[in-house]
């Protein structure tokens, strides 16, 4: 039985456009289907290519209109449809951002993290820009219920899919890592990743304050790439080695560069992001003779999400917050995403909780 109210609070954008698309209104609460929850949203973070992307011009992943944006909600389960026993009301969860079709041959072999179909919550799905949210059971998630809601939005936001990049990456047990991008919160992650893990972090970012929060999240060394020349540093930072593995998620065709000539024989290049640009040259010869890997995309697991779960319970997760605004106020929320100023994240949460 579900005691959910008629209508509830959203952001709906009914067209693309700037922040004023953004449209806060009331919508019928959701109604769970069989198979379906439907979680009370606590906080959601706003992110620059999920979000203010796809509110600009869809970013090419072919939106749903209206849509209510949202692709990584955090909250409590507040009703459950016919056929569900794996989940209860009260729960705390986070929803996953990439839903399984459920359907395709890789989901039905048990293989969800290999779905050919994904969908994307908040882009081709309503998400959690909203009182409440609606998705199938299981694509949520238990999370630790000592966890505040605004801190679990953006660790698991980030850390499953650090998790996931690092366990591409092979590991990063023992090696030396160059993290560009390092204030950013998936730089952030990757860091306390590589030396929970016992690795040498090489953190770069863009700006002396940014080098200096990589810096108090354990990372070895500092970069500052705007000012200094990345490759000369790394190679002095690594004893002329260079490194075992890049992660470069901002596509700036000068950064991917330098970043790509810090690898180490056989190293290996990660790559989740494109906010810097979306074309980059490869150096060909550099590519084959030191036997190096270029690897694309999150693909977050279980494995993923229950190591954030062990690492989040002892403590260990941090991502810098820059503010918390309520729903109300998100177009406000989505300029500060724009600007590029916010250090940390910026998180919404329902009217009625903020
Ligand atoms: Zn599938």
């Amino acid at each position: 039985m579900s005691s959910l109210p008629p209508t509830m609070k959203a952001v709906l954008i009914e067209r693309f456009g700037g922040p004023e698309v953004l449209a806060y209104c009331d919508v019928p609460t959701p109604q769970p289907g069989p198979g379906d929850v439907v979680v009370e949203v606590r906080a959601a973070t706003v992110n620059l290519t999920l979000d203010i992307h796809t509110r600009q011009d869809g970013d090419g992943r072919n939106p749903m209109l209206p849509l209510v944006l949202g692709s990584d909600p955090v909250g409590v389960i507040a009703a459950v449809g016919s056929g569900v026993d794996s989940r209860r009301i009260g729960e705390h969860v986070a929803v996953a951002s990439t839903l399984a079709c459920a359907t395709c041959a890789n989901c039905t072999a048990g293989r969800p993290d290999a779905c050919t179909q994904p969908r994307h919550l908040g882009i081709h799905r309503w998400g959690g820009y909203a009182d409440y949210v609606r998705v199938g059971a299981s694509d949520v998630r238990a999370i630790p219920a000592d966890l505040d809601f605004t801190s679990a939005a953006a660790i698991f936001r980030h850390f499953p899919a650090a998790y996931g990049l690092a366990r591409k990456a092979g590991g990063c047990h023992d090696q030396t890592l160059l993290v560009m991008g390092a204030s950013g919160a998936l730089g952030a992650a990757l860091v306390q990743i590589g030396k929970q893990r016992g690795s040498r972090v090489v953190a770069a970012a863009g700006s002396d304050a940014g080098v200096q929060a990589a810096l108090e999240l354990g990372a070895d060394a500092g970069i500052n790439y705007r000012r200094h020349d990345l490759e000369a540093e790394v190679m002095a930072a690594t004893d002329a080695r260079g490194v075992d593995v890049a992660f470069e998620n901002s596509g700036d065709s000068k950064l991917w560069a330098a970043a790509f000539a810090c690898l180490a024989r056989n190293g290996t290049m990660v790559t989740a992001g494109a906010h810097g640009g979306d074309e980059v040259a490869v150096n060909i010869k550099r590519l084959y003779r030191l036997k190096l890997r270029i690897l694309g995309g999150t693909a977050n697991t279980e494995e993923d999400f229950v190591a954030t779960c062990d690492a989040a319970v002892r403590n260990r997760l941090r991502i810098p917050i820059h503010c918390i605004l309520p729903l109300s106020r998100v177009a406000e929320a989505h300029e500060l995403v724009s600007s590029r100023t916010a250090v940390g994240k910026v998180v919404l949460v329902p009217d009625r909780a903020a």
